[in-house]
């Protein structure tokens, strides 16, 4: 089998290059594409864009709109946003509410304290809060160190210590926090600079000196008092309106962290300067319209859960402190796309709580503690579900010490935005019924359920800009209930991958089938590979976990998906409960060359069973070689040529009973199942422990049609001690 593989895998290679030598100039966007991918490896290099392990979040984050930028530093709005003037900006501040203004106001305290009271997670989370603040507390400041050209671990550390701290100085109102807050902060405002060459670095420093000075600089002496504001004026709020930095138009993250961060800035030190600061926030509050834009119309995320949770966060961030200072922010959270845009990410996470992770996202399980907000701002608490999962999973886990495969309370108060959770996520309307739940003992999941806390609709679809096309459905708001999430778009999107019709699958708290993710950046950079082309010659594409042969998708003749090619959902149903929901995809322009048509249908039924049908069409003069592959972590045997068995990794939470569904193709032509691990020989691929690939091969007649339909069964639950449930 092994053998096989790898040979199919040579030949696969030959293909790409063999196709690519062929066609180039040939592909329609070809040209286009090569102009932007340019663009954005020149960004990457020029501004030190990380590609190693978990900064993964600024690479790439560049566009066509970095040509103009170099050319301005002024920025207008992005098409569709209203231009806000100075006189309008001016007029706002005369009613700019006194420090502290950036977020902590008396209100929003008093507000925390009322949930404490009344919500047991809540006070669970501010311990949690209080044991992070305390943990750091005499630890020494942080210094000036760079990790090769960045500083943004530094700038991290110090946003996590000085947003805890300072929000615990104003709660507790214990002045050992604010002690703490400015020895830090003198120690920041002394650095030499905030490392203006990679510009994150500093606005996310600047946000973090901003709240510091706001909520405890007056505890501060008159002279250290001074030295913070001025750092940042001069390192911070200055060097953002100074520099000619291409994130000021761009439509990505960079743009809302860095305006955030200057907004942070000016309006703690609106006082002193005010001229200064009514300028800066002009700037920020027209310049963060080019992400915002990025939203519409559905609020779709091109970029996936991951880079949305960053970008987004620190857009949150920013509105939220104009309507504390300003109680104005001139429209900008009401904006189509941005305005609904948490619907996608709460539907982009899986029944198991496990993130859709397309393109480049990380896996598994995410708190964005600024969600909330977003969830306020549609006026419907209840759809931030993944957080109030994480939280309600996180609080039973601690409390009853019973493992959920989720994380401790205190690592998701961890995050560096974690006070943001205690300041918007909503008070528990149905407290959780902690008496089912014997500790110590695993639970029933079915039994562990939302209440009022949950979106209304089972599906999300959406489109954004078209490059990563998503439909997200499921058959319940509960841990054991079903879940599809299904992708279409181009691979040559940013950050991409050869992914067009890959879906993954939960049922019965199990991820069935899996998106393996990103590949290790630095490893693969460090190697002198190129990770960034997105041509179809590109080395990106070797990589098992970028091609098609690391997807749950099509191949046909062994060939690679074309990167130039957008694939668009063409038709879906969001069933209510009881009713199916499907989405249909025209996968066509991926495998011209290979087949005259091809679309795949996927279809999730109330009863948790899934079925993914592909109606193939071969060129008259050519016959198709089709692979269907399906990448599960599932122990799979093959039962039949036809049949398979999957046996889930036994999840922490089902207690004594074995997971298994059954997987049958019931394709119109003769097909036969096989399973290859998910690896490959080339030193270059990681390795993916325990995930298989179940492929199905047919061939399709020349000019002839043929439709593939793959059933997985509803959960199978057998219980060790014998017998057998559904
Ligand atoms: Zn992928």
């Amino acid at each position: 089998m092994r053998a096989n593989e790898s040979e199919r895998r040579r030949a696969f290679q030959k293909n790409v290059n063999a196709d690519l030598n062929a066609s180039q100039g040939k592909r329609r966007n070809g040209k286009s594409w090569r102009r932007v991918a340019a663009l954005g490896v020149a960004a990457a290099v020029a501004w030190g864009a990380s590609t190693s392990g978990l900064e993964w979040n600024d690479v790439f984050s560049t566009t066509a709109a970095f040509a103009a930028d170099a050319k301005k530093t002024e920025p207008s709005t992005a098409k569709g946003f209203a231009e806000v003037s100075q006189a309008e900006i001016d007029a706002a501040f005369e009613k700019l509410r006194p420090a502290p203004r950036l977020l902590l106001t008396d209100e929003a305290l008093a507000d925390v304290k009322k949930k404490v009271d009344a919500d047991p997670r809540w006070k669970a989370y501010l311990d949690a809060l209080k044991r992070r603040a305390d943990k750091t507390l005499n630890a020494p400041p942080v210094e000036r160190k760079l990790e090769g050209k960045r500083l943004l671990g530094v700038s991290r550390e110090a946003l996590r210590r000085l947003f805890g701290w300072t929000f615990m100085y104003r709660y507790t109102g214990d002045v050992k926090y604010a002690a703490r807050v400015e020895k830090e902060a003198v120690a920041i405002a002394e650095f030499s600079d905030w490392n203006p060459s990679h510009f994150l670095d500093v606005a996310e420093m600047t946000t973090a000196l901003a709240l510091a000075y706001d909520s405890c600089g007056e505890t501060f002496s008159s002279e250290n008092r001074k030295k913070v504001r001025e750092a940042i004026r001069d390192k911070g709020v200055e060097e953002a309106l100074k520099i000619r930095g291409w994130w000021k138009r761009n439509n990505a993250n960079w743009n809302q962290v860095c305006w955030c961060g200057t907004l942070y800035g000016a309006l703690a030190i609106a006082d002193d300067e005010p001229e200064l600061a009514r300028d800066a926030v002009r700037q920020a509050v027209n310049g963060v319209t080019w992400s915002m834009a990025s939203y519409e119309p559905d609020g779709n995320y091109t970029e996936g859960p991951g880079y949305w949770g960053y970008g987004t966060g620190f857009n949150v961030l920013l509105l939220a402190a104009l309507n504390s200072a300003l109680n104005n922010d001139f429209g900008r959270s009401k904006a189509r796309g941005f305005a609904e845009t948490i619907r996608y990410y709460e539907h982009v996470f899986g029944t198991t709580g496990d993130a859709f992770n397309y393109p480049d996202s990380g896996g598994g399980k995410m708190f964005e503690p600024t969600a909330f907000w977003n969830a306020r701002n549609l006026g419907d608490v209840g759809v931030a579900w993944n957080e109030n999962f994480q939280l309600d999973a996180a609080y039973v886990a601690t409390k009853h010490k019973v493992k959920y495969g989720t994380r401790s309370i205190d690592t998701i108060a961890a995050h560096r935005l974690g006070v943001c959770a205690l300041l918007w996520g909503p008070i528990r309307e149905t407290p959780l019924d902690l008496a089912k739940i014997d500790a110590g003992k695993p639970v029933d999941p079915s039994e562990y359920e939302f209440g009022n806390v949950a979106p209304k609709e089972l599906g999300y679809v959406g489109v954004g800009d078209g490059r990563n096309a998503v439909a997200l459905f499921r058959t319940a708001w509960k841990r054991d209930a079903a879940y599809l999430g299904i992708k279409a778009g181009a691979p040559n999107a940013p950050h991409g991958h050869m992914d067009e019709g890959g879906f993954v699958y939960d049922d019965g708290g199990v991820r069935w089938i899996v998106e393996l993710g990103p590949e290790n950046y630095h490893r693969i950079e460090s190697r002198g590979m190129n990770l960034w082309g997105m041509n179809q010659s590109s080395e990106r594409w070797k990589l098992l976990r970028y091609n098609n042969f690391g997807h749950s998708v099509l191949t046909l003749n062994g060939a690679p998906q074309l990167v130039d090619g957008t694939t668009k959902i063409v038709e879906t149903k969001i069933g209510s409960s009881g009713e199916a929901s499907s989405a249909t995809i025209d996968l066509t322009p991926v495998y011209r060359g290979e087949a005259k048509s091809v679309k795949r249908v996927a279809t999730l039924n109330p009863d948790g069973s899934l079925i993914v049908e592909d109606v193939v069409e071969a060129l008259a003069d050519r016959e198709i070689k089709v692979e269907r592959r399906l990448l599960t972590p599932a122990a799979v045997e093959i039962v039949s040529e036809r049949v398979a068995k999957l046996t889930a990794p036994s999840p922490v939470h089902c207690g004594d009973a074995t997971l298994c569904k059954t997987v049958e193709t019931q394709s119109e032509i003769p097909s036969s199942f096989s399973v290859v691990a998910a690896e490959t020989e080339n030193d270059f691929d990681s390795k993916n422990p325990g995930v298989s690939i179940l492929i199905e091969t047919a061939t399709v007649e020349a000019g002839k049609t043929a439709t593939f339909r793959t059933v997985f069964s509803p959960v199978e639950r057998t219980e060790k001690s014998g017998g057998e449930k559904k």
